[in-house]
């Protein structure tokens, strides 16, 4: 098996072959068919989070063991079972969710392995999808993708069950009032996306980028602002009849993240997802005086990965912009992707 990994922060994946694996106890063994790749991967091949103020997160300190396979975004099929992995067979086509736990502790027996305290994601803790194979540990990680391609399926694993997460929390307001995106990128397409799909009333979408809002735009945005302006907040406010119930923030820097609470009615909520670092300071008084929200959102549980394809096989693909790239020009996209060059998603094919 060929595998693309991090074996020093920082630097370029380097290819590494070795035998292939052959699955124990409930492991399950794929040929990886499709793989996102996923602007998280830029932090973990780097190693750190920037949490503002010149601090780093490092992810080698919490556990990330190298050298490790990236690629969190799977659709894989099926080559071998372990003996005591049921409910798969040779030759199914499934989805990956990557976001294990230890699944003993009460946070994964609630169903949240997401949020576990001994996190084993894929393509973090445990190697992932950038390569020929895949082990996933157990058979409950994996879901049927009934006739989605695997290229359009990948991206659920992340992307997916990530804006779907946090659109759930925006709660009865999603469908009666305009629901505020930050970021247009991969990650602000598929919100978008499943917005429309889970029957929002409409979105106002922001992003520094006239492209991205451009792209936001054609996928069905009823609003678009240019985030860097200075009446940004203003100009939300506008579009949103008064201020936002909702903000999803896709971006996380210091700037979006002020800029999703300025936008904000008595009452709103702002929902932190993105992860690209910074840090504010906030006055207390208007928390309880605007009665505000800050709620941060973290992936997806393996019921939501299980809602959202049901909802994508019941209303339709998001039809967010989707490339596919072979396998060995990984390093290629994750330097465009740095760059801030890719619209949508890439997704990896075999070569
Ligand atoms: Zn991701
Ligand atoms: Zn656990």
């Amino acid at each position: 098996m060929r595998s693309f990994q991090v074996c020093q922060c920082g630097a370029p994946l380097e290819c590494i072959e070795q035998p292939t694996p052959k699955p124990t106890g409930t492991e399950v063994l794929l040929k990886v068919l499709a793989a996102g790749v996923c602007h998280s991967d830029l932090h973990l091949s780097d190693g750190y989070f920037d949490l503002g103020g010149g601090k780093k997160l490092s992810i080698v300190e919490r556990g990330m063991k190298l050298p490790v396979t990236l690629g969190h975004e799977n659709v894989g099929e099926v080559v071998a079972i372990g003996p005591d992995a049921r409910g798969v067979k040779v030759g199914d086509r499934r989805l990956v969710d990557p976001w294990q736990g230890c699944g003993e502790c009460g946070v994964c027996r609630r169903g949240d392995e997401q949020l576990c305290l001994k996190p084993a994601s894929i393509g973090v803790f445990r190697n992932g999808g950038y390569s020929t194979h895949l082990m996933v540990a157990h058979p409950r990680y994996l879901f049927d993708i009934g006739d989605i391609p695997p290229e359009r399926a990948a991206p659920l694993a992340c992307s997916g069950v990530t804006t779907y997460g946090a659109l759930k929390k925006v709660g009865p307001t999603l469908a009666t009032d305009p629901t505020v995106i930050i970021g247009a990128g991969g990650l602000g397409l598929m919100c978008l996306a499943l917005h429309q799909a889970m029957g929002g009333h409409s979105a106002v979408v922001i992003d520094i980028d006239p492209n991205k809002r451009e792209a936001a735009k054609k996928a069905g945005a009823a609003a678009v602002i240019d985030g860097g302006a200075p009446d940004a907040a203003a100009q939300v406010v506008a579009a949103t009849g008064g201020g936002a119930w909702a903000v999803i923030d896709l971006v996380g820097s210091s700037a979006t993240a002020r800029l999703g609470l300025d936008s904000l009615i008595k009452g709103g909520k702002l929902i932190l997802v993105g992860l690209y670092g910074g840090d504010i300071t906030l006055s207390l008084p208007p928390f309880p005086m605007r009665a505000i929200t800050i709620q941060g959102s973290y992936t997806g549980s393996l019921t939501e990965t299980k809602e959202l394809i049901d909802l994508v096989q019941r209303t339709g693909l998001p039809q967010a912009p989707i490339a596919t790239l072979p396998l060995s020009d990984v390093n290629a996209v994750l330097k465009e992707l740095r760059a801030g060059q890719v619209i949508g998603r890439v997704v990896l094919t075999p070569a």
